[in-house]
Order: structure tokens, then C-alpha cells, then sequence
């Protein structure tokens, strides 16, 4: 029998490189990342399926009234959800399925699931990341100073989370995601099964 995967609710403000990170995360097969359905329109170079599963608001809300959402949340102007078909085939085939979702639908996923594991990637201050949607060159600076205010109003619900990583330097931030990870394998919830296999065989 294979053990179920863990669903993980993996939460960062915009600039806080969370998509370098998921890049590294996501060359270990043992880690899926869903897709999720959105109402927004695709940016250039995004591939319908691939980065979203883009839908008209009929058929987002269609989806709502079918129950085919774990969460949904509306994020500026626009739906995102997580459809459950994304999620519970591959946690049964032992994947691990990271939900790469805003903080309120990451509230509503903790809700539902107890088991879920939750990571905040925070920035290391404010300036750094200021400076890192500067360097990214793609957005005006009203769109950056929206961001950056953004950043601010989602940083307390960091609270909320199992574990913070400050992702400072991409590096030690990947090898933190690994260590949580490999800290929750270990804990005695886990571990009690091979405890008792160790009795029973005594
Ligand atoms: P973007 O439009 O930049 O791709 O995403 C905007 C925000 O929506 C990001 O914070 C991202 O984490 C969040 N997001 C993406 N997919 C989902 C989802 O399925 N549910 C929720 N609640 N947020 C999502």
C-alpha cells in the first residue's frame, strides 16, 4: 500500500520569489503543484492547463454551484480556485500536491483540512522587496507600490501558518522548505506506525 501524499498550502506575497522556489521544490517528482482554475486572462507565454485552467466567470461559477472547488477566492477583480480533481487522485498515489494559493484561500483550505501542511514565504524586509519588484522591470510603480502595500496586508496572516521560511537567499530557503518536510516525516504521529511494526515483530 502506498502512503497518502501530503497536501501542502504554500503561501508568499507577491516578490517574495515564490516561483524560483516552487521551480526548485518542483524537480522532485515526489512534489505536484496544482493547477488551479482562474477567471483572469492568460498573461503572454501562459498556457491554458499548464499555468491555469482558464475559465469564463459562467463556468467559474458554474464549478461553484457543481462543488468542484477545495477553496476559491476572488483576488483582484478576478476567481482563483483549487478544483479538488486537481488534489485527492494524486494525495491517494502518495504525491504530495502544493497549493500555490493566496492567504484567504489558504485560510479556508486550513479549515477543511486539518491534515494540510502550511508554509509563508515572508521577504527578509520591506526594502528587499521593493527592490526586487523594481528589478523584475515589468511593472509601473504604482503597480509596485499596490504590491508592496499588498505584501503588508498579507504578512500577519503569516501567523496562521505551520511554518515561516525568509526566503533571503533562494538557496537556504529550498533546503528550509526540504527540512519542514522532512521534520514532518518524523514526527510522532508518523512514526508511531513503524514504532508499533517494530513491537508487533518483536
Ligand atoms: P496571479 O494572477 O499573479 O497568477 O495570482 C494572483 C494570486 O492568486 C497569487 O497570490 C496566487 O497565489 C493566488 N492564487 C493562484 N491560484 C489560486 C487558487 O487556486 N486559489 C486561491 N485562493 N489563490 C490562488
Amino acid at each position: 500500500m502506498t502512503n497518502e501524499g501530503r497536501l501542502i498550502i504554500f503561501s508568499a506575497p507577491s516578490g517574495c520569489g515564490k516561483g524560483t522556489m516552487l521551480a526548485e521544490i518542483l524537480k522532485d517528482d515526489h512534489f505536484y503543484c496544482s493547477v488551479s482554475a482562474t477567471t483572469r486572462q492568460p498573461r503572454e507565454g501562459e498556457v491554458d492547463g499548464v499555468n491555469y485552467h482558464f475559465l469564463t466567470t459562467e463556468s467559474f461559477k458554474q464549478k461553484i454551484d457543481e462543488d468542484a472547488f477545495l477553496e476559491y477566492a476572488r483576488y483582484c477583480d478576478n476567481y482563483y480556485g483549487t478544483l479538488t480533481s486537481e488534489v485527492d487522485n494524486r494525495l491517494k498515489a502518495g504525491i504530495n500536491v502544493i497549493l500555490e494559493i493566496e492567504v484567504q484561500g489558504a485560510m479556508k483550505v486550513m479549515e477543511k483540512r486539518h491534515d494540510a501542511l502550511s508554509v509563508f514565504i515572508a521577504p527578509p524586509s520591506v526594502g528587499e522587496l521593493r527592490r526586487r519588484l523594481n528589478k523584475r522591470g515589468t511593472e509601473t510603480q504604482e503597480v509596485i507600490d499596490k504590491r508592496v502595500r499588498a505584501a503588508l496586508d498579507e504578512l500577519p496572516y503569516a501567523a496562521n501558518y505551520d511554518y515561516i521560511i525568509v526566503n533571503d537567499a533562494l538557496e537556504d530557503a529550498v533546503d528550509d522548505f526540504f527540512a519542514v518536510i522532512r521534520a514532518e516525516q518524523l514526527k510522532k504521529n508518523v512514526q508511531r506506525k513503524f514504532i508499533d511494526e517494530v513491537i508487533e515483530n518483536a
